[in-house]
């Protein structure tokens, strides 16, 4: 359920001397990165709530690809309201949501948004999206 991605070590940039990871834990996205280099010795963890940092998400969608979120226009509102509560969307980006393709990133994101969307009552489900479909 889980899957790190080998990161560089922070201090001294050995290739896989950290690891990236994301996840739901408790209805929340949780990000982490671990470094235990064992080049410089250097150990730390750190580690927060909701996206993360930008350079990691990108590394997170490289390794493991972009997810999509497949939820049915008859739950447009619903699916918009519940969206909401978890990210800053405005309403001009609500309005841009391409239903049945209502929600795009990394895998754990994915889940996340469809563990809320599930707990509203709204049937979705989390796709990869394939290498044609990201034209
Ligand atoms: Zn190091």
């Amino acid at each position: 359920m889980n899957r790190c991605v080998e990161i560089a070590c922070p201090i001294c940039g050995n290739l896989d001397g950290a690891s990236l990871g994301q996840s739901v834990i408790f209805g929340k996205l949780r990000w982490y990165v671990s470094t235990n280099c064992p080049r410089c010795r250097h150990v730390s963890e750190e580690d927060g709530v909701g996206f993360p940092p930008q350079t990691h998400r990108e590394k997170l969608l490289v390794s493991g690809g972009t997810w999509n979120l497949v939820v049915d226009v008859q739950f447009r509102v619903a699916f918009l309201k519940t969206l909401r509560e978890l990210v800053s969307v405005s309403f001009a980006e609500a309005s841009k949501i391409k239903f049945p393709k209502a929600f795009s990133g990394t895998k754990a994101e994915v889940e996340w948004v469809l563990y809320h969307a599930t707990a509203a009552g709204i049937s979705a489900i989390a796709e990869q999206q394939t290498d044609s479909g990201s034209k």
